[in-house]
């Protein structure tokens, strides 16, 4: 499972910059996503070969009482309680302040790994910006520059070292595709989880030795086997199982990461919320496949199904890949018909797409539309090969390819996706320019 960094720290201190800074080589894969706007508290990230999850405490405030300081207070809460590693970030420009021996108290209490990381340390003396930190009981500070990126692949290393390297998730024959049902709280997911696999055969469910672990709950349905990543700590009770926990954000991401279809639930008798559309971010940028289930339809009249459609139209538009089913969770309508997408999407995500259909097919869409030019020169495409799987990735090797406009990728990908049926899962394409 990948680890999850806590940045924590009193504003201005450079949490953001650090954020953006961690989350930057997966920003560029969803940024020119029309529509779609991320969540800038939790992102997915990599240096070197390091994956991990982020999350930015920002608005952190130990000791707001109400309002929405106080739920983001919450929140952060909830996020240190979660955490595997705490970064504490502090200003190497401003010293140490009371605020920030406040927050060191905080932190000492919460039992978590906590790392004190000097930011704004470019240029800085190292042992001067030192000395005054030490004071803070954490160690030895570890300087970086967020803004220049100084000190921080040391720092990942660093503080990563003691988990082991994750690989993407796999999936066997046996135990089928790796199923995560999320979405914010209230749309029905237990329900949902209930009707998959509350009254069919659940093939062995044991509870994990750590608690790192996602639970993974195996079950069988319509002969065909499934693993369930579980996002709410479930606990079987019965004939049933039971959400444990509240709603987690962290653990949320960790199953989408560890998951090869995430099933988006919504509730037909809501408005689309930012959340919502958060959560469909997060399956893009991990590049997992999806379905999304519209559940509660039941509820709902013909006029609220018809404003749902447009809202989803409007704020859920970067998911044109996924297939939508509208469900009724609690009456068990629907369902079968949910799973099937989930095999057809994972079928997708799992393709092999060889060379010689890639490159006739990338051939094919550039005799229809040629790339526009670039100043005199027009990028040139030669071949295309696969270079990974869920997602599909399809790598086109050429020259001046750098050149291509969004448009025209989005063309290449429009065309692939049709040619190899990929509905269901998302498809990046790299390039590898010969200079
Ligand atoms: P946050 O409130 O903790 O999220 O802090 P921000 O990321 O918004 O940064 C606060 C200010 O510090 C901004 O003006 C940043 O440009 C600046 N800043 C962030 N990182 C660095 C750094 O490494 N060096 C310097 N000199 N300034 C930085
Ligand atoms: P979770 O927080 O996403 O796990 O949501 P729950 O499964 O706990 O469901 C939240 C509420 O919605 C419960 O009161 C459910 O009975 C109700 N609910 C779930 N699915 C449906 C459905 O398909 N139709 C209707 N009308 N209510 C549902």
């Amino acid at each position: 499972m990948k680890p999850t960094i806590v940045l924590v720290g009193r504003p201005n201190v450079g949490k953001s910059t650090l954020f953006n800074r961690l989350t930057r080589t997966r920003d560029a894969l969803v940024a020119d996503q029309p529509g779609l706007t991320r969540d800038r508290h939790y992102g997915i990230g990599r240096v070197g070969d390091r994956d991990y999850l982020v999350v930015d405490t920002a608005g952190f405030d130990p000791v707001a009482k109400d309002g929405i300081m106080h739920e983001m207070a919450r929140q952060a809460e909830q996020a240190i309680a979660e955490a595997d590693v705490l970064l504490f970030l502090v200003d190497g420009r401003a010293g140490r302040t009371p605020h920030d021996e406040q927050i060191a108290a905080r932190l000492r209490r919460s039992g978590r790994p906590v790392h004190l990381v000097v930011n704004k340390a470019e240029g800085l003396e190292r042992s001067l910006a030192s000395a005054d930190f030490h004071a803070l009981g954490f160690g030895a500070p570890l300087p970086v520059s967020a803004a220049h990126g100084d000190g921080i692949k040391q720092l990942i290393d660093l503080v990563l070292a003691p988990f082991p390297l994750d690989d993407d998730p796999q999936s066997s024959e046996d135990s089928g595709p790796a199923v995560a049902i999320v979405g914010r709280p209230n749309v029905g997911k237990s329900t949902l989880v209930n009707t998959l696999i509350g009254e069919e055969r659940v093939i062995a469910f044991d509870l994990p030795g750590t608690t790192r672990d996602a639970i993974a709950i195996p079950f069988e349905r319509g002969g065909k086997n499934y693993t369930l990543i579980d996002t709410a700590g479930l606990r079987r009770r019965g004939r049933v199982f039971e959400a444990v926990e509240k709603f987690s954000v962290i653990k949320t991401l960790q199953a989408i990461q560890e998951a090869n279809v995430a099933v988006l639930v919504l509730d037909a008798s809501q408005d689309i919320s930012d959340q919502d559309a958060h959560i469909a971010g997060f399956v893009l940028e991990a590049g997992r496949a999806l379905v999304v289930a519209i559940n509660k339809w039941d509820a709902v009249d013909d006029y609220q199904r018809d404003q749902l459609k447009q809202e989803i139209t409007r704020k859920l538009g970067f998911l044109s890949f996924a297939r939508f089913h509208q469900i009724s969770a609690l009456r068990s309508d629907g369902v079968g018909g949910l799973l099937k997408s989930v095999d057809a999407a994972y079928a997708a995500a799992m393709s092999n797409l060889s060379t010689p259909q890639l490159t006739r097919i990338m051939q094919a869409a550039i005799a229809k539309q040629a790339p526009p030019r670039h100043g005199t020169s027009r990028p040139k495409l030669r071949y295309a090969h696969q270079g990974g799987m869920n997602p599909p990735i399809i790598v086109i090797h050429g020259n001046s390819l750098e050149n291509l406009p969004t448009s025209y990728v989005r063309y290449l990908e429009r065309a692939f996706m049709e040619a190899f049926k990929l509905q269901g899962t998302p498809l990046r394409i790299q390039f590898r320019t010969a200079h």
